[in-house]
């Protein structure tokens, strides 16, 4: 008598789509002529960070064909694709400024800059992070989408207010119709930032000090030892076992309400890409040792 099959749970290979997340924001999700996502690490066929990860950047670590096939398995799983004919990108380098293009076809050369417009359908916009905040824009009454980059530079150089400017300016979209949506991205928590920031962005603007958050640093000397420094600081001076955090988050949405838009239409998620790892890529907490995640948004056909 021959040996009988052990009936496995699934008898389904296993694919790399398995165990893909895409995050969702619900002001985006009831747009019903609106696909949207942000990736995360997990699913893919990337091996260079550890297990399969979804990584969307082409990085030295990785290889292109890997995140040729995440692409694939991303932009499918967005809906972006026409049977099996995948939507286009409008490529784009990532120069941390506060350059828009309005994209009305795909471009054959490479764009230079931080952001992108659009009315048209079936097209993708994608920004690239890995701690920078994705900022994803969509004027639900003139049907128009934004996908927008903002690092530190690209924050103070005011990229998503310039992006709802822009959005007015070229179709004339009325902010009180935008939705927006900050993706994942490095939070106050884990964002130290040297003293001059906080110079850097009271020269642009009025709320600079709501941006930053003085964080008691549990490990410093002067918190294990406070009588080796008790004598040493001079009265009035600031505690010097404090660093300096920024919050990105706020400080993008604050752009997004001084643009117009209403607070209840601003989605953001909670999560820190430098918390989590375990999900989410991060170039800090990794050492730039890392892959990249893809904010992307674009319009039915
Ligand atoms: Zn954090």
């Amino acid at each position: 008598m021959g040996r009988v099959a052990v009936k496995t749970r699934s008898n389904r290979r296993k694919t790399a789509a398995d165990g893909l997340t895409v995050l969702k924001a619900a002001s985006l999700t009831e747009l019903e002529w609106v696909i949207h996502g942000f990736s995360t690490r997990t699913g893919g066929v990337s091996k260079a960070y550890g297990g399969n990860s979804l990584n969307l950047g082409v990085t030295e670590q990785d290889t292109a064909e890997a995140v040729e096939r995440n692409r694939e398995i991303f932009l499918k799983r967005l809906g972006a694709a026409n049977g099996r004919k995948l939507w286009p990108t409008a490529p784009m380098h990532q120069i941390h400024s506060a350059v828009i293009h309005r994209v009305d076809a795909v471009a054959e050369k490479t764009l230079q800059g931080d952001g992108l417009i659009t009315n048209v359908s079936g097209l993708l916009l994608t920004v690239r992070t890995a701690d920078c905040v994705p900022v994803l824009l969509a004027d639900g009454k003139k049907r128009v989408i934004g996908a927008f980059h903002a690092g530190w530079r690209g924050t103070l150089a005011r990229i998503v207010e310039k992006g709802v400017g822009e959005m007015r300016r070229q179709f004339g979209s009325d902010p009180g119709d935008m939705v927006a949506a900050i993706g994942p991205c490095i939070h106050a928590c884990c964002y130290e930032v040297s003293d001059d920031f906080r110079e850097k962005f009271r020269t642009q603007f009025a709320y600079a000090d709501d941006l930053f958050e003085e964080v008691f640093d549990s490990n410093s000397l002067h918190l294990k030892y406070p009588l080796l420094f008790l004598n040493q600081r001079a009265p009035g001076h600031g505690d010097a076992a404090s660093k300096l955090h920024l919050n990105l988050v706020e400080a993008n949405r604050r752009q997004l309400l001084d643009s117009g838009l209403a607070e209840k239409n601003i989605w953001m998620s909670e999560l820190c890409t430098s918390c989590r790892t375990d999900v989410l890529f991060s170039h800090r907490a990794e050492f730039g040792q890392t892959g990249r995640m893809l904010a992307a948004i674009g319009i039915r056909g």
